[in-house]
């Protein structure tokens, strides 16, 4: 695994994006730490996975754009506000009027965290094919996926499968993260779905928990072999703060996650997906790509939110360098 997964960027090219990703972003409101009581302060921030995925991969400096639908309300322009300041390409998320954009609450508890969703029939359940025309998939070298586009509509399931086939269809290469939530669908749902997008991807980015809710295994060498099972031709899969199991070629090999002090690592599989898929635009190897990436991923989990503590490419430079491992 010494040579690049993509090809280096070219210096002239019709592409002049790395990623696009498509899915629903929304926004959050999370609980203050300590302050359970009736009147809690909320802090807003944001979330959505690909959006979170693709706003990593722009603070490691990859050419990105974000394809989605919002409600011409607040938040969609909170959304839209964020995009611009990350350098994310928000031109092809349509506006829908009258159509509200998804929110979450985090609440903090004895028992861990806890996720509370107003997002049924939110603007991005209307995504179509049509929101991701072939002039977009013809200007990138990747495009990013993720399964909760596939379960929040059987629109946004069309328009995000359609969208993979003819993005591979033209030689871009498929990024799909299952990011399975049982809340959203029936399992024998999500494993038809799942499974039909894990083989149409170059790029499978499971957790091991997917695979064990999916497929009901419970190690990394029974879901990486379940995964062979679908078709899967390359799959990074990502075991939280043990390893990264990375099967490619009929290889496995695996990378250790660094050791950090945990405050959240809800979106660290985000931030872990945007830095592999940066990584690998630049022309890493498959291997490098994903040690770079289990450093960024395991730093955005020392703060709080899915987004404020994704770190930009020179805080996970400084990282793996103090580590030994730059
Ligand atoms: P997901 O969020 O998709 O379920 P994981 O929880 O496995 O995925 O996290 C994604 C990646 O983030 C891991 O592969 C690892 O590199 C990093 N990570 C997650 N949790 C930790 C942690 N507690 N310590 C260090 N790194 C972590």
């Amino acid at each position: 695994m010494t040579a690049a997964f993509l090809p280096p960027r070219p210096v002239e090219g019709p592409d002049d994006l790395d990623i696009v990703a498509i899915g629903e972003a929304m926004v959050e409101f999370n609980q203050q730490p300590g302050n359970i009581s009736v009147s809690s302060a909320y802090v807003q921030g944001f979330g959505g996975d690909t959006s979170n995925m693709v706003i990593a991969a722009s603070r490691q400096g990859a050419r990105t754009a974000y394809v989605s639908r919002i409600g011409d309300d607040a938040f969609g322009g909170l959304l839209q506000d964020l995009w611009r300041r990350e350098g994310v390409d928000a031109s092809a998320v349509a506006v829908v009027p009258g159509a509200q954009t998804g929110a979450y609450f985090v609440t903090h508890g004895p028992g861990g965290h806890a996720f509370s969703y107003a997002r049924r029939h939110s603007a991005a359940t209307g995504l179509t094919a049509a929101d991701i025309p072939d002039s977009l998939l013809a200007r990138t070298r990747m495009l990013h996926a993720s399964g909760i586009s596939l379960a929040i509509s059987s629109s946004a399931a069309n328009a995000t499968l359609s969208a993979m086939e003819r993005a591979a269809d033209v030689g871009v290469m498929v990024c799909f993260d299952p990011n399975v939530r049982p809340s959203l669908w029936p399992m024998p749902m999500a494993r038809a779905l799942v499974g039909a997008a894990a083989r149409l991807c170059d790029l499978f980015l499971p957790g091991v928990d997917d695979l064990r809710l999916l497929a009901g295994v419970s190690t990394p060498e029974e879901g990486l072999a379940w995964c062979r099972a679908q078709g899967v031709k390359t799959t990074v899969l990502k075991d939280g703060p043990r390893r990264v199991w990375i099967d490619h070629d009929g290889h496995v090999t695996s990378v250790p996650a660094f050791a950090v002090q945990v405050v959240d690592a809800s979106g660290a599989g985000d931030c872990f997906d945007g830095a592999l898929e940066a990584r690998l635009a630049v022309g890493d190897t498959l291997t490098d790509a994903v040690s770079y990436a289990a450093a960024a991923a395991a730093l955005s989990a020392t703060g709080l939110g899915a987004v404020a503590p994704v770190p930009a490419e020179e805080a996970v430079r400084a990282f793996l360098a103090e580590r030994g491992a730059a």
